[in-house]
C-alpha cells in the first residue's frame, strides 16, 4: 500500500460560514510510496499548500479520503516534520529550544525533556551543526540571518526523525548558494534516513534535482494534471 494515499479529495474553505467559500481542490488523487521523494508544482493558488495541510491533518477533506502510513488522517500527523517558506520561530526561545519543539509533541511528558535537557540540546546542536549552524543553538532566532533561520527550521522539521517530511517552499527565500547547499543536505539526509518527502516548489530545477517524481497541479480547483519521473543520475544511486 502507498505511504500517502489521497483519493478523490475535494476541500472547500468556508470562512465564517460563507455560503460559497472557495473550492481549493477537487478530484485530487495521488499516492506516494514509502521512501519516495515527490515534488509538487503548479500555479499560485492551485491548492498546493492545501494538499500539504490535508496530508498532515491540519485540514480535513470535504469529500474523499486521505490515508498516511495505512491510517485515515483524523488529526495532526505526528510522524510528519514540516518546514515552510517562512521559518516562524518563537522569539522568546533559543534556536535550540525552537528546534526541539516537535519533541514536545511526540514526547508529551515535558518532564522527560526537562530531565534530559542536556542530551536533547546536544541532539539539537548536532543537527544544527550538520546544516552549518555550529554554535547557533544558544542564540535567539532574531539574532540569526533569514537563511540561518531557514536552516534551523529544517532542523526543527527533522529533530523527531519523522517518517514523512513535508516541505512547503522552504528554499524559496534563500540566496542561490545557500539554496543549493541545502538541497544537498536534504538529499543526503533522505538517502541516509529513507523518509518519504513531499516538496512544494516553483523551481523546476529544484524539483528535478531533488525529486524522484514531479507532479503538476491544475489551476484552482487543484488536482494532479500530469506527472513525470525524474531520471537523473544522483549520488545516492
Ligand atoms: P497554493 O499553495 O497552491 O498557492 P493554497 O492551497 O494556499 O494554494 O490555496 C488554494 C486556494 O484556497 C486559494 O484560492 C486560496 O485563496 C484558498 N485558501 C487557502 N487557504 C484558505 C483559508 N484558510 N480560507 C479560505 N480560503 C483559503
Ligand atoms: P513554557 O511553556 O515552559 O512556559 P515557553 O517557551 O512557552 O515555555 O515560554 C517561556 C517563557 O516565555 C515563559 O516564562 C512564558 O511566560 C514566556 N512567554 C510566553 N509567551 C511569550 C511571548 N509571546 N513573549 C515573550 N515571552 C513569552
Amino acid at each position: 500500500a502507498a505511504f500517502i494515499d489521497v483519493e478523490d479529495v475535494a476541500l472547500r474553505y468556508r470562512p465564517h460560514g460563507a455560503v460559497e467559500g472557495t473550492l481549493a481542490v477537487e478530484g485530487l488523487s495521488l499516492s506516494v510510496a514509502e521512501g519516495e521523494f515527490v515534488a509538487v508544482v503548479g500555479p499560485s493558488g492551485c491548492g498546493k499548500s492545501t494538499l500539504m495541510k490535508l496530508v498532515t491533518g491540519l485540514q480535513f477533506p470535504s469529500a474523499g479520503r486521505v490515508r498516511v502510513a495505512g491510517d485515515a488522517v483524523t488529526g495532526p500527523v505526528n510522524i510528519a516534520g514540516m518546514a515552510f517558506q517562512n521559518p516562524v520561530m518563537l522569539p522568546w526561545r533559543t534556536t535550540a529550544a525552537n528546534v526541539l519543539l516537535p519533541m514536545e509533541i511526540v514526547q508529551p511528558h515535558r518532564s522527560n525533556i526537562r530531565r534530559n535537557r542536556a542530551s536533547y540540546h546536544e541532539r539539537a546542536d548536532a543537527l544544527l551543526a550538520s546544516v552549518g549552524l555550529e554554535g547557533a543553538g544558544e542564540k535567539f532566532p532574531w539574532q540569526l540571518s533569514g537563511g540561518m533561520q531557514q536552516r534551523a527550521s529544517l532542523c526543527r522539521a527533522l529533530i523527531h526523525e519523522p517518517k514523512l517530511l513535508m516541505l512547503d517552499e522552504p528554499f524559496a527565500a534563500l540566496d542561490a548558494f545557500t539554496r543549493e547547499e541545502l538541497w544537498c543536505v536534504i538529499r543526503d539526509l533522505q538517502a541516509e534516513k529513507g523518509f518519504t518527502t513531499v516538496l512544494v516548489t516553483h523551481d523546476l530545477r529544484e524539483a528535478a534535482f531533488l525529486a524522484d517524481r514531479v507532479l503538476a497541479m491544475s489551476a484552482r480547483p487543484g488536482r494532479i494534471l500530469a506527472e513525470r519521473t525524474v531520471d537523473l543520475p544522483r549520488p545516492r544511486d
